[in-house]
């Protein structure tokens, strides 16, 4: 059976059911498993395969304490009517390239391809001595997590779930969409501080064994995480990187056993750490290319090997991006330095102490073989939802519209083809998108979707046009240090 242990040390041996229920190893370190890899996909038998055949093939590869009716279990009920698109995650000519829309789940953006399943997952994670322990789930939000956690998470017997989001540092649709959501179980907090500062705390929180301890005590529950900290959430977002593969053998567009490229908007390197994943599981992938906003932290360490935090921040017109502090880089680090957890261990101390640290020139050399590298600023975000919409009469958003930036900036190889990531739908950002395409963007966030579904000849989803009505439930706003505090608050209440 594969099990997991930190990213800073191999004591642990955790199957994967106990990782996803812990979320987070006690030194701070990352859950990986050292099998990755051992197990390979065949992408000859893809093609034709849906997207929920996929799922089952590659969660199966990684999660092997799982048995094959649990996970098909969790698979249909994850990937079901809710989504709006029966392939789950389309792929679509964009031009010259490809489009992978990943925002056809109930909250409108990627993360639901994973927080979909996680509270699934969850569900048979439940210790054998105690089978009424409950699980509080702790998560801090740039802007989309947190809804698609609470989509997931709400009435789910035996969780309750509470999200974190920078206070006035998400978009309004955003902001509504936590805050109207319905739910016995469910507890949404602004913080004030930006998205650094609440992961931080939450991942302090995690580490805080007498808060811990009363909870456990009070509560009979205990804390894990929602974030892409969780092994349970990365997963299932390497499958889509097959289905895209799959999709392009269907399309005739490669034969099996060709490489693709892969060009990711990237903030917390989640989404593109599932690609390296999917690499090692077998696809053949020719590079993976992080696409940056102005917070463009991870540019700077692929280019010189320093990772350094020390910077200002910038809230950006594409705020799930904005963060300094990009945890899964540490995964990735991991694998690529041959599995050196002193390293890992000495390097995170080094952001812990000092905010930055600086890898090895040849660790760099050989993560810059398969990482290429971009960032864009706003104007030129605004640029290119523009320039697509032009070009090709598809509407992106502005996180897309960095990854698309980065991969025009990108050589193209004729023979490879280049699929970019979308996350989230350009109805999550409707005046950003209005004003980058020069449409009416002077009424209310509602009437910025009206006017967008005019003139692009879409239809905004409805959980997102029917939010100007909903009732707001959730006005709490608290400093850093007031986190702990909620969280045990929300835990005596489940
Ligand atoms: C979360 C998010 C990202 C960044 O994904 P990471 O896994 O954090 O790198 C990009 N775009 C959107 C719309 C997101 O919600």
């Amino acid at each position: 059976m594969i099990t997991f242990h930190s990213t800073r040390s191999t004591t642990d041996s955790l199957t994967s059911k106990q990782a996803i229920r812990k979320g987070i190893a006690d030194d701070g370190g990352l859950f990986v498993t050292d099998a990755l890899g051992d197990t390979q996909i065949d992408v000859a038998s893809l093609a034709g395969k849906s997207y929920q055949q996929i799922a089952q093939e590659v969660l199966g590869a990684l999660l092997t304490d799982f048995t094959d009716d649990e996970l098909a279990q969790c698979v249909r009920d994850a990937y079901g009517e809710q989504w709006s698109d029966p392939a789950i995650t389309p792929l679509k000519p964009l031009g010259d390239d490809y489009i992978l829309e990943l925002f056809n789940g109930p909250t409108s953006a990627f993360k639901d391809v994973a927080l979909q399943i996680l509270p699934r997952f969850m569900a048979h994670t439940a210790p054998t001595g105690d089978p009424n322990e409950k699980i509080m789930i702790l998560t801090a939000t740039s802007g989309d997590t947190g809804k698609a956690a609470l989509a997931g998470f709400a009435d789910v017997p035996g969780t309750g779930i509470t999200v974190f989001y920078p206070e006035g540092k998400v978009s309004q649709v955003q902001q509504l969409q936590m805050t109207t959501q319905a739910g016995s179980n469910v507890n949404v907090c602004a913080v004030r501080g930006n998205f650094d500062d609440a992961q931080s705390a939450v991942k302090r929180i995690f580490g805080d064994h007498e808060l811990a301890k009363r909870i456990d005590d009070q509560a009979n529950a205990v804390l894990s995480s929602a974030n892409s900290i969780n092994v349970g959430r990365l997963v299932p977002q390497v499958v889509y990187y097959f289905s895209a593969y799959a999709q392009l053998l269907e399309r005739q567009v490669i034969n099996a056993g060709d490489e693709v490229e892969f060009c990711v908007p990237t903030g917390n390197f989640g989404d593109i750490l599932a690609g390296y994943y999917a690499k090692m599981l077998g696809l053949p992938v020719k590079h993976l290319v992080v696409a940056s906003d102005k917070n463009n932290v991870l540019f700077d360490f692929l280019t010189s090997g320093t990772y350094n935090r020390k910077r200002p921040f910038f809230q950006t017109i594409s705020p799930s991006m904005d963060i300094l502090i990009s945890s899964n880089l540490e995964r990735m680090l991991y694998y690529m330095s041959d599995k050196d957890t002193r390293l890992i261990q000495m390097l995170m101390n080094d952001l812990n102490q000092w905010g930055a640290y600086e890898v090895p020139a040849e660790l760099l050399t050989k993560i810059r073989q398969l990482f290429g590298c971009g960032w864009a600023d706003e104007d030129q975000v605004r640029a290119m939802i523009a320039d697509c919409w032009q070009k090709n009469h598809y509407v992106i958003d502005p996180h897309t519209a960095c990854g698309y930036y980065v991969m025009q900036q990108m050589p193209r190889d004729p023979l490879t083809p280049r699929v970019l990531l979308s996350t989230a739908s350009p109805y999550k950002f409707p005046r950003v998108v209005n004003e980058a395409l020069g449409w009416d963007a002077s009424g209310s966030d509602f009437d910025c979707m009206d006017v967008l579904a005019e003139h692009s000849g879409t239809t905004a989803p409805k959980a997102l046009r029917g939010l100007e009505h909903a009732d707001v439930r959730f006005t709490d706003v608290v400093d850093i240090d007031g986190m702990p505090a909620y969280v045990e608050q929300a835990a005596d209440r489940l």
